[in-house]
């Protein structure tokens, strides 16, 4: 494309973020290196406890990554092959991939159009003998409807594994009123620290949480080489550790998480005010039973204006991005006779129409105003 012009802001603004705490996160770094505890350091059990106490859950098991953290997760719940585990077609790959990985069988049901979540009827209508498992995925920064999915859990004695790498910090709210934070309402939840999450690392983390002692227990020990003291392997695992520099680095960030859930919080409403008027695209629906902590900020836009949305904003030298371009069930590492084209016809929609704007926790007035006339711009052509 000729005559891009400079990007105004990107997806992600890591590097100001960064500058702002900057002293601080060097120094917790530099500390690291000192005491040269690269792996399962200090660092790393202040980092388990400092979540713990954040998310209010009893027990949190850092790994090296999200998906890793799915696995383990279902690895600890004792799935076997040719167990089922319902999960949503609209989501990242990684929560089916670990399904597929461990032999299980992945079953996909299609989301809420408004909400982007995943449909409590459509798991129920796929629910069989051979079901174990659901995963809901808390996408783009709030919560799927966790009381229906842990009241359907309940009545067909199935678990849940919450994908929280999207939402980390952000609260469900109970029929009754009581909250409790996103990943420590099913029986494991899990998440995710690769830089560009809500809480980020300098490379690759994650991390399991669970108030269940025994499930804990198991999930340090697969994380571990399923060893229950040095050199003794009960069960078979894989080795999954948090870097003591990435801990560090958590440590320090997580004190920020709250504001940065505001930040971005504030973004949303900003790109609210400004497009809500606009009937070609549909701004972000809010779930009721959940707070948003706006992972992305993602807009339906209708009359199959989005590509040619993203390219005017493109040569404007304003990014965005498709989460997710292609419907897993039309993937064709995950191509099943179960499915064909036409059998999600929401995610199908949703993956021709969706268009994350650029989400961070360093965008101001000025920013949001060029982007937001931009799209204005682009409609009135
Ligand atoms: C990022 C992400 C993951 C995987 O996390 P990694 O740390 O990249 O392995 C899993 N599920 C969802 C929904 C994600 O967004």
């Amino acid at each position: 494309m000729a005559d891009v012009k400079t990007l105004l802001t990107p997806m992600v603004d890591l590097k100001n973020q960064y500058l702002k705490i900057k002293s601080e996160i060097d120094a917790a770094i530099q500390e690291v290196i000192d005491s040269t505890a690269f792996i399962n350091g200090p660092a790393v059990k202040a980092f388990q406890n400092n979540l713990e106490k954040y998310l209010n859950v009893k027990h949190v098991i850092p790994c090296a990554n999200g998906t890793d953290a799915l696995q383990i997760a279902m690895m600890a719940l004792g799935l076997k092959p040719g167990d089922e585990v319902i999960t949503a077609d609209f989501t990242y790959v990684a929560t089916a991939e670990v399904i597929g990985l461990l032999g299980l069988t992945p079953v996909l049901v299609d989301v809420n159009p408004d909400t982007f979540d995943i449909n409590v009827e459509a798991i129920e209508k796929n629910i069989t003998s051979k079901t174990k498992a659901i995963v809901p995925v808390h996408l783009f920064g709030q919560c799927a409807n966790m009381e229906a999915i842990m009241q359907l859990a309940e009545k067909y004695n199935l678990y849940v594994i919450e994908d929280n790498a999207q939402a980390i910090g952000a609260d469900y709210i109970f029929s009754n009123g009581g909250r409790k934070k996103a990943g420590t309402i099913g029986h494991i939840g899990c998440t995710s620290f690769f830089p560009s999450k809500n809480l980020g690392c300098f490379g690759d983390g994650g991390a399991i949480m669970t108030n269940d002692d025994e499930l804990a227990a198991k999930c340090r020990m697969i994380a571990s080489h399923g060893q229950s003291k040095q050199y003794v392997h009960d069960v078979l695992g894989v080795n999954s550790r948090l870097d003591s520099i990435q801990a560090a680095i958590l440590n320090v960030k997580l004190k920020y998480l709250d504001k940065y859930i505001e930040a971005r919080q504030w973004a949303a409403d900003m790109y609210d005010r400004a497009l809500s008027q606009l009937s070609e695209v549909k701004i972000p629906a809010r779930q009721k039973k959940s707070t948003h902590v706006f992972h992305q900020y993602t807009l339906q836009v209708k009359n199959g204006k989005r590509d040619a949305l993203r390219e005017y904003l493109q040569s404007q030298g304003i990014p965005s991005m498709i989460y997710y371009p292609i419907p897993l069930h039309l993937q064709k590492a995950y191509q099943s006779d179960r499915y064909k084209e036409g059998d999600f016809p929401v995610t199908e929609q949703l993956c021709n129409s969706v268009l994350s704007l650029p989400m961070h926790t360093e965008l101001n007035e000025e920013i949001i105003h060029t982007i937001t006339n931009t799209i204005i711009q682009f409609f009135n052509k």
